[in-house]
C-alpha cells in the first residue's frame, strides 16, 4: 500500500503542462498565460480630468473660498473623447467631465461642487463666469498620463491565472487575444455490466450511470474539456473498444473495475495495451487505484496516454478524482498551486479509523464567531459509505483523519480539505 502523496507524486510525474493556444481573451478566463505581456501604450494616455468641473491653473484659486470666489471666465467645455480645441489661459477656465484630456494651460480640476455653478444654474444666469469656491493645489483631479500602465512596462507575467481583473487589463492594453496553456481534453469511460444510461428506463438490478457526470463535472470545474466515451461492459474486448476514441486526449479516466471481483478488468487492459502501476493506497475511501499509460501506435509512432482508472464506487471515484486527477489537470494548464485549500476546524462527532488508512469524511464546514475571529466546526454528513453519493451532495469538506491514527473525538482539531470555498466562508 502507498500513501496519498506517494501516488499523487507518482501521477503527477506522468503529465506536463500543455502547450500554448492563442485566443479570445474572454475565452481565456481561468487559464494560465503562457507569455509575458508588456505594454505598447502609456494608460491613461494623456494627462485628463478625474473629476466633472473646471479645467483651470491653480494660481488662479489662490486665497479663493466661499466667501470671497474668485471668478474666471469660462471659455470652453471638453468631454471625455474630445481634445479641447480652446487653452486655459490665466482667468480662464475650461468646463471639464470625468476622463477628458486636460486642455492645453490648464494643471488642475476643481469639481463642481466646489463652484458656484449649481447656485449660478438654478438662478439661470447666463454669464461665462464661475466662481471658485477654495484653494486648489496644483494637480488637483489630474490623472496624469501613464500613471497606471506606462509603456514598456511588464503588465503581466507568464504563469499568471487569468480572472476578470486581467481580463480587463488585456482588453485596456488593446488586446484581444491572449497566448494561454489549453486546456487539457479529458476522456471519461464509465465501466460495469449493470451501468444504464440517464437517459434509459430502469431494468431490475441495474443502475444509472452517474460516475460519468460526476467525473466530467469535475474536469469541467477544475478546467479540463470533458470527452464522454460512454459506458463499457465487463469485458477487455468492449474497454478496449470504447477507449480507442479517447487516444486524442490528453488524459484517460475510468471508473470501476479496479477492486478484487472477477470483473475488475481495468488493469487487465492497461496489462495488454500499455504500461501499469497499480496499486492499493493508504485512504479511505478509495484504496484501489490503477494508473499507468495506455498505448496506442498511430502513424509509425507511438501514441501514449496516461490513464487514471478510478474505483466504482460513486463517492470513492469522486474523492480519488479530487486528489490525483484534479492535481493532474491543473498540472497540465501550467498551475503552480495545486493542493486544495484547508482549513482546522473542531470536529463534531467521533471518528473511528479501524484499519490505519487516511480518511477522507464528508463534513459540512460552519464557520463560527468567535472572540475576534472566526472558528471552524465540521459535523459528518451523515453515513459514510462509499456509495452513498447524498454524503458529497450534503458536503462542502472532507475532514482528513490521519493514516496510522485511531481516530478522533468529538472536540478535537481536524484538518479539512474544502471542496467548496464559497465566499460565505
Ligand atoms: P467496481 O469498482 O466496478 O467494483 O464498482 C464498485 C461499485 O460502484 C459497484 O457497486 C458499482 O455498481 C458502482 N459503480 C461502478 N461504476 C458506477 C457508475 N458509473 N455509476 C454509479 N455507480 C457505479
Ligand atoms: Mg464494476
Amino acid at each position: 500500500m502507498i500513501s496519498v502523496e506517494e501516488a499523487l507524486e507518482r501521477v503527477l510525474d506522468y503529465v506536463d503542462v500543455l502547450e500554448p493556444e492563442q485566443k479570445p481573451i474572454l475565452d481565456c478566463l481561468g487559464q494560465v498565460l503562457a507569455e509575458d505581456v508588456y505594454s505598447t501604450i502609456d494608460i491613461p494616455s494623456l494627462d485628463n480630468s478625474a473629476m466633472d468641473g473646471y479645467a483651470l491653473r491653480a494660481e488662479d484659486t489662490r486665497e479663493a473660498s466661499e466667501a470671497s470666489p474668485r471668478y474666471l471666465v469660462v471659455v470652453g467645455e471638453v468631454a471625455a473623447g474630445y481634445i479641447s480645441t480652446k487653452e486655459v489661459r490665466p482667468g480662464t477656465a475650461i468646463r471639464i467631465m470625468t476622463g477628458a484630456p486636460l486642455p492645453e494651460g490648464a494643471d488642475t480640476v476643481v469639481q463642481f461642487e466646489a463652484t458656484d455653478e449649481v447656485s449660478r444654474k438654478s438662478s439661470g444666469d447666463g454669464s461665462s463666469q464661475i466662481g471658485i469656491l477654495c484653494q486648489a493645489k496644483k494637480g488637483l483631479n489630474v490623472r496624469y498620463r501613464g500613471e497606471d500602465i506606462a509603456r514598456g512596462d511588464l503588465i503581466l507575467k507568464a504563469g499568471k491565472v487569468l480572472r476578470p481583473q486581467e481580463i480587463g487589463v488585456l482588453a485596456s492594453l488593446g488586446h484581444s487575444t491572449a497566448l494561454v496553456v489549453r486546456r487539457p481534453v479529458v476522456a471519461i469511460l464509465a465501466t460495469g455490466d449493470e451501468l444504464i444510461g440517464v437517459d434509459q428506463p430502469l431494468t431490475q438490478g441495474k443502475i444509472y450511470d452517474s460516475n460519468t457526470y460526476t467525473i466530467a463535472a469535475e474536469v469541467s470545474r477544475y478546467g479540463g474539456i470533458p470527452k464522454i466515451l460512454g459506458i463499457g461492459r465487463d469485458s477487455v474486448q468492449s474497454l478496449i473498444e470504447k477507449l480507442e476514441e479517447g487516444f486524442d486526449a490528453d488524459m484517460l479516466i475510468t471508473s470501476g473495475g479496479v477492486s478484487k471481483g472477477d470483473y475488475d478488468i481495468v488493469k487487465d487492459v492497461l496489462a495488454e495495451r500499455g504500461e501499469i502501476g497499480f496499486w492499493t493506497v493508504c485512504m479511505k475511501p478509495g484504496k484501489p487505484l490503477a494508473f499507468g499509460v495506455m498505448k496506442k501506435m498511430e502513424g509509425g509512432k507511438e501514441k501514449r496516454v496516461p490513464h487514471l482508472g478510478l474505483p466504482g464506487n460513486p463517492v470513492s471515484s469522486m474523492i480519488t478524482f479530487e486528489q490525483f486527477a484534479r492535481p493532474a489537470i491543473l498540472k497540465m494548464l501550467g498551475k503552480k498551486v495545486l493542493a486544495k485549500p484547508t482549513i482546522r476546524a473542531i470536529i463534531e462527532n467521533d471518528v473511528v479509523n479501524t484499519d490505519g488508512r487516511r480518511i477522507f469524511a464528508r463534513v459540512t464546514v460552519t464557520p463560527m464567531k468567535s472572540g475576534d475571529g472566526v472558528q471552524y466546526r465540521a459535523s459528518l454528513t451523515g453515513p459514510q459509505g462509499s456509495g452513498i453519493l447524498t454524503s458529497m451532495a450534503k458536503a462542502n469538506g472532507l475532514a482528513v483523519i490521519p493514516e496510522g491514527s485511531k481516530g478522533v473525538k468529538k472536540g478535537d482539531i481536524v484538518e479539512v480539505q474544502m471542496l467548496d470555498w464559497s465566499e460565505e466562508l
